[in-house]
């Protein structure tokens, strides 16, 4: 019951938006997504279906968000993925009536560099209604066709559990919660769009795409001509955008490939 009510509280929270900042316009909001498609190349290297002893097995992490959403998980089909910048398999779980495709979620998860892939352990594309995609757990389950920015959005809840910012009492405290975000936060004064303000959690997850483009697309965040108050939009938010990169350099793609020992996660894996 304290869990419903802090659940209740948090929806009604998230509702109203938490975070009251302006929020910065931008003249065409899809670019951020469309530039980043662009940037990122695509690492795909070979992908092999679970056939054989396998074709009635899931990952569990697969499984249990499979089943949450009350899908038949006999439905899944389960790949595992190589990329030409990670000495990691990892494997995906899709759908036949998910809205975005098996090949879009494989080249996609791929264009996310190699340590940001690699904070979650099974991405998924699944039917749903509702948001457009969770991640919970380190699993990512996309519902909607979604664009490049909600992609990475969700990666970017991964990153706030995973990355090394200095402050986390345990590895997987969010960065978000640390003194040198909340002053980084406090520096900043406009959200970069209307869901950044529910709360914390979203705002550091909207940023997270922001950083990546940062880093990736030549002319940067200032080629997104965001304005707010009619000024242009940068000094409003690079305090965020700044300590992700600082701390985060290595999944925004500062290193290029990952070893098995930078970050396989095991999985236990159960019958269909
Ligand atoms: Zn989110």
């Amino acid at each position: 019951m304290i869990a419903l009510l802090v659940a209740l509280l948090y929806a009604t929270c998230a509702l109203a938006g938490e975070l009251h900042r302006p929020v910065i316009k931008y003249p065409d909001s899809r670019r951020l997504g469309l530039d980043l498609v662009a940037a990122l190349p695509s690492r795909t290297k070979k992908v092999t279906v679970w056939s054989g002893a396998r074709a009635n097995k899931i990952p569990k992490g697969c499984a249990d968000v499979v089943r949450a959403h009350k899908l038949n998980t006999k439905d899944i089909t389960v790949v595992d993925v190589e990329y030409n910048d990670s000495d990691i398999v990892y494997a995906l779980c899709h759908h036949p009536k998910a809205k975005m495709s098996l090949d879009k979620l494989i080249d996609w998860y791929g264009k996310a560099p190699g340590f940001l892939r690699t904070n979650a352990r099974h991405v998924m594309a699944i039917p749903g209604t509702g948001a457009s995609g969770i991640a919970s757990n380190d699993n990512v389950a996309y519902f909607s066709d979604i664009g490049m920015q909600g992609f990475i959005h969700e990666l970017g809840h991964e990153l706030d559990t995973w990355c090394a910012f200095p402050g986390k009492k345990k590895a997987w405290d969010k960065c978000r919660d640390t003194p040198i975000w909340r002053e980084a936060f406090n520096e900043d004064w406009a959200a970069v769009t209307e869901y950044a303000n529910a709360n914390h959690g979203e705002n550091f997850a909207e940023l997270t795409v922001h950083a990546l483009y940062q880093w990736h697309v030549q002319g940067g965040i200032d080629r997104l001509g965001g304005t707010i108050n009619g000024q242009p939009a940068k000094s409003s938010y690079e305090h965020e955008v700044g300590r992700i990169m600082d701390f985060c350099w290595k999944e925004l793609g500062g290193t290029t490939h990952v070893r098995k020992e930078d970050g396989y996660k095991e999985y236990p894996v159960v019958d269909k």
